[in-house]
């Protein structure tokens, strides 16, 4: 059989994506490689395809417990033999899954690190035929990343161990540092890399300027009723009272965060996967590996840490390929807080300095007057010849103005109060507000007291905000978040200097941004649409498997748009294989035949 007779029979797919066919390519010819695609980019076909076809068992390890027996439903459903050995199984089950691998019974293995290094994981190995070793995560094995994982080093022993089985590195990290030490870590120096493209066109980029977050979050939310989404919150606390808050407000939300104990976290993620239309609230602990493919909505409530992590949490979104949307809020407390957690830790100079121009670039794109989606993808070295019409900066293109007399007063507000004070200070003594602070030190007989009447609090505060992001005034960590003049200030100061600032906000009418369902259902008919998703239910329900694992929402659209009328039409349909046609082709026939008598 060829890739593209497994792509078509098995996975009901039509072609192969970006990169997918010459990795394909490489791994059955016996290569090893290192593959960087982006979350919903399609990295697991890039394994499992091989996995049928070369003689043997693939081994997949993936750092995800929890998840691994999703993963090998979805394949089983697909008519693949896998299976995964991990410390959930009873000694019962584990036996007779190391009898199938024993027997070449398998197509995959999914496996966690520290179990396939285990000597009696490695005996079994050695005495079968093994097509080749997945390393999915494969950041993992970074000290840099934030999801370093001790077990991953020793996955170096592979190299040694199995030095003819072609190894497999599958990532969505991009940064050059973590490349590099995957490569050496994992025996990869030689090996070709694949990366695919990183754009993610069905995601709709959104940054706005945090007012009044909760709420800013909560219609965000309503603009999609009954749909799953993920929304990002910075600290355990601040997570636990948004899931609160929503839930009193009608929304279904969840709780996520490192603090809860591990059952309620594994219950909170398998009513996530499982129920329709739940909102996660979560810190950055969720969601690696999470690949439900019909997440439609993630949400910031608080600034990411980095551009990669606003990037991978954001990829989270839409992997079905349907239409999805980001929302991230940031404010000028947001920027404070990042810069003292990381000038508060305890890495090298050199690593601080790596953090801190990262940090700059997620500001750069915050306050950017241009497309989102380009500025993004430049940073991963990606250029996107034009605008993408799909982010708020292309849909609602931001207005600037001459913000040089503004930002001057500003600046010398800071200047002359002795670069010791925070904006809410600065605020009032620009606006010329006698408060208690002001009397107290004497701020009211200085020349800037009330020079800037002409703007409102939070247009002042959005410009203390650009100029902190352009480093014209910077956050002094120690001294309580206290503004000083950064370098170039001067320059502004004396007038040698223009600035173009984004529009001081105005509340405006949002046109053209709204993503609803209507979008995903397009041209299919809404209530057989309806229909096909009970009928999905229902049937996940009985297997005890998440709906995912039994048709993607796209899938159901294109059958509700198409209406096949016989097998063979419904088997033409994308992501529909051989064997879920063979599965639930007749139901889904009957589905469809009780909707039109209807
Ligand atoms: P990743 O692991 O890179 O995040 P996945 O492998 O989970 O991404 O793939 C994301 C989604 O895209 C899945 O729903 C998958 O079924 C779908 N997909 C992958 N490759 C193709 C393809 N060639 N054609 C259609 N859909 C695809
Ligand atoms: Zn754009």
């Amino acid at each position: 059989m060829s890739p593209e007779t497994v792509l078509q029979q098995v996975f009901g797919y039509s072609q192969f994506r970006g990169e997918q066919a010459a990795v394909i390519e490489a791994v059955c010819a016996g290569r090893s490689g290192l593959v960087i695609m982006p979350t919903g980019g399609g990295k697991s076909l890039c394994y499992q395809v091989p996995a049928l076809l070369r003689e043997g068992v693939a081994v997949v390890v993936s750092p995800l417990i929890a998840l691994m027996q999703d993963q090998v439903a979805a394949l089983q459903a697909n008519g693949v033999r896998a299976a995964c050995l991990n410390s959930s199984l009873s000694a019962a089950e584990q036996l007779h899954v190391e009898q199938a691998v024993e027997q070449g019974e398998l197509d995959l293995l999914y496996c966690a690190p520290e179990r396939l290094l285990q000597e009696r994981c490695l005996n079994l190995l050695h005495g079968s035929r093994i097509a080749l070793f997945a390393i999915d995560e494969a950041h993992c094995v970074s000290q840099w990343g934030h999801d370093f994982r001790p077990e991953y080093r020793d996955l170096a022993r592979l190299v040694e161990l199995f030095p003819a089985v072609p190894r497999l590195a599958l990532t969505a990290t991009a940064d050059e540092p973590t490349r590099q030490e995957i490569r050496e870590r994992l025996g990869l120096t030689d090996a070709p890399q694949f990366i695919g493209g990183f754009d993610r066109p069905n995601i709709r980029y959104r940054i706005a300027e945090k007012n009044q977050g909760r709420q800013q979050i909560l219609s965000f939310i309503r603009e999609h009723p009954g749909q799953a989404g993920i929304v990002y919150c910075l600290s355990r606390a601040g997570t636990d009272a948004l899931a609160a808050w929503l839930n009193e407000q009608g929304v279904r939300a969840l709780p996520y965060h490192a603090g809860l104990s591990s059952e309620s976290r594994s219950f909170n993620q398998s009513r996530f996967l499982r129920e329709d239309g739940l909102v996660m609230v979560a810190t950055v602990a969720f969601g690696m590996g999470i690949d439900k493919p019909d997440i439609r909505f993630v949400a910031h409530l608080d600034m990411p840490a980095s551009i990669e992590a606003y990037y991978q949490e954001t990829g989270r979104a839409g992997r079905d390929g349907a239409p999805a949307e980001a929302l991230m809020l940031y404010g000028l407390q947001d920027m404070v807080r990042r810069r003292q957690m990381l000038e508060g830790g305890e890495a090298s100079e050199e690593r601080r300095l790596l953090e801190r121009r990262k940090l700059d670039a997620l500001l750069g794109l915050c306050e950017v007057t241009s497309c989102r989606r380009q500025t993004l993808l430049r940073y991963f070295g990606d250029e996107l010849p034009q605008p993408c019409g799909n982010c708020d900066t292309c849909l609602e293109p931001p207005q600037t103005f001459d913000g040089t007399v503004a930002a001057q007063k500003a600046l010398s507000a800071v200047y002359r109060t002795g670069q010791r004070f925070g904006v809410a200070h600065l605020i009032d003594v620009l606006r010329g507000e006698s408060t208690a602070k002001v009397q107290q030190f004497g701020h009211e007989r200085l020349p800037t007291f009330g020079c800037g009447e002409e703007y409102s609090k939070t247009q002042w505060s959005a410009i203390f905000r650009q100029l902190v992001a352009m480093g014209l005034l910077s956050v002094d960590i120690a001294g309580f978040g206290g503004l000083r003049l950064g370098p170039d200030a001067r320059a502004v100061l004396r007038g040698e200097r223009a600035l173009w600032l984004r529009e001081p906000p105005r509340r405006r009418e949002r046109r053209g941004s709204r993503i609803d369902r209507q979008q995903l259902v397009d041209a299919a008919d809404e209530n057989l649409f309806e229909r096909l998703r009970l009928w999905r239910k229902d049937t996940a329900d009985e297997l005890g498997k998440p709906p995912y694992v039994i048709f993607h929402d796209a899938t159901l659209a294109a059958i509700a748009a198409l209406k096949p009328d016989s097998l063979e039409a419904l088997g033409a349909v994308s992501g529909v294989g051989a064997k879920k046609l063979d599965t639930w082709g007749e139901e889904i026939l009957a589905v469809l035949a009780a909707h039109s008598e209807a």
